[in-house]
């Protein structure tokens, strides 16, 4: 017998298994919106032209050898990463429409910045890269972003327990679990509103405020709290720029430590400083934090893996002994990284044309979405599909969280063949105007 006879066959992923089963399907007019990846209106896979004139670049360039990167992977790659989502390393924020409202009013160093519902500055540049405060480190996309950042702060930091929202990407409570660390979870979502259970009004205990400011609130000093940058996964639900000012200070009172996980990047809005306003809120305020940024959406480079994990410290001394450790984090899991994803970025990140016709490419992928949330929206109406819809218009990125429950799920992929996860989530990219009739249809019978 087998050295491996005793081994149960393990489940599919919950996610990736959605793609699995849809393979499998032989009908026509069967609908994949379970996987996170952009699709064109013809429904097929996206390559960037950007991406492949940087490659071009790349190929005609004979003197680019195959040798390995550093442990921390690609010097240029790592340093435009930083300036992507901390803002560029010198300059003045352009304040939009200034409110001083003292509540949400706070100064760095070297500048004074405040945030307010609908009137908010744009943070542009950041101290922390002048000051030398950040280390950052290449690594694969997100998911490996995440990892590495999680076996440092298993291995060197205080307080092994973080906090997740509920729900979030379902592959964060196994990186952190694996990473040694102690997975707790904090309010996020309220069904009853489909939107940010933020400080809800307990209705049978009047006084007493829960949801996200409770949680975060009651968290030990401390604990490490995980973050979505933007686009929220899978509940497409943002803390507004008031919201995040507050949790900001809760965080801080507490002395919280953020964990950034940007996966969507431009994606939410089509604008790249606009997605990384809670993150730079957070490092204009002179604290610490951590962020995991994956490539994998914005500039469609799933598979080739590119992603970077930085270290925003206190001063340029610990940012240099952080990185200094996260070498040793790096060497034993995998060496170094991956070259080839690394050095399209980078070209594409210090060549100025190059970077502005990927933020046309990239606001075309992000219209494109916001346009598929109109048109499902319009399709239900046009129906009279029983139920308020308008929460598929109002989340942000590229998952509407559709309410539907598991039978109804269930439903869609055995009358209609759309496969989607259990919770209800379907990928907005794999929708395009010829397939969101066949979608309403199977929604409009799944709750009537
Ligand atoms: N974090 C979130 C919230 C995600 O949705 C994803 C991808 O779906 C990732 C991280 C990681 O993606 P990747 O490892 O492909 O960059």
């Amino acid at each position: 017998g087998s050295v491996f006879g005793h081994l149960a066959r393990a489940p599919e992923d919950p996610i990736l298994g959605v793609t699995v089963a849809y393979n499998k399907d032989p009908s026509p007019v069967k609908l994949n919106l379970g996987v996170g990846a952009y699709r064109t209106e013809e429904g097929k896979p996206l390559v960037l032209n950007v991406v492949r004139r940087a490659e071009q670049t790349l190929v005609n360039d004979s003197s680019r050898v195959k040798e390995y990167l550093p442990i921390v992977g690609l010097a240029d790659f790592n340093k435009l990463s930083a300036k992507l989502i901390f803002g560029a390393d010198s300059g003045i924020n352009i304040v939009k429409q200034q409110v001083i409202e003292s509540s949400n009013v706070f100064s760095s160093r070297n500048h004074v910045i405040c945030c307010r519902d609908a009137s908010y500055c744009l943070i542009l540049c950041s101290p922390a890269i002048q000051e030398n405060r950040v280390t950052t480190v290449q690594c694969l996309s997100g998911t490996g972003s995440l990892r590495v950042g999680a076996e440092f702060l298993a291995k060197h930091y205080h307080q092994r327990t973080i906090y997740i929202p509920m729900p979030t990407w379902g592959n964060h409570p196994k990186v952190f679990t694996l990473a040694g660390l102690s997975v707790k979870t904090y309010r996020y979502y309220d069904p009853a509103t489909r939107g940010l259970n933020f400080q809800g009004l307990n209705l049978s205990c009047f006084l007493h405020l829960h949801g996200l400011l409770e949680d975060l609130g009651s968290a030990p000093s401390g604990a490490i709290v995980l973050l979505h940058a933007c686009a929220h996964n899978p509940t497409g639900v943002d803390p507004t720029l008031g919201q995040w000012a507050q949790i900001r200070q809760l965080m801080r009172s507490k002395g919280l430590l953020p964990f950034f996980d940007s996966a969507y990047q431009g994606f939410a809005s089509g604008n790249l400083d606009e997605d990384a306003q809670s993150v730079r809120m957070f490092v204009a305020d002179g604290g610490e934090c951590l962020v995991a940024q994956s490539y994998a959406k914005n500039m469609g480079l799933y598979g080739e893996r590119v992603g970077a994990l930085s270290s925003v410290c206190k001063t340029a001394d610990v940012a240099s002994r952080v990185e200094s450790q996260l070498k040793l984090v790096i060497r034993p899991m995998y060496s170094n990284p991956p070259i080839h994803g690394a050095s399209i970025v980078a070209t594409i990140l210090k060549d100025r044309n190059m970077f502005h016709y990927w933020t046309i490419e990239l606001k075309a992928m992000a219209d494109r979405i916001i346009s598929m949330r109109q048109q499902l929206f319009d399709a239900l109406r046009s129906r009279g599909t029983p139920g308020d819809w308008s929460h598929i218009i109002k989340q942000i990125g590229m998952f509407t969280f559709t309410g539907l429950n598991s039978e109804q799920v269930t439903f869609m992929t055995k009358e209609y063949h759309i496969y989607m996860t259990s919770d209800g989530r379907i990928s907005m990219a794999g929708l395009s105007s010829r397939t969101i009739p066949h979608l309403a249809d199977a929604i409009h019978a799944a709750v009537t």
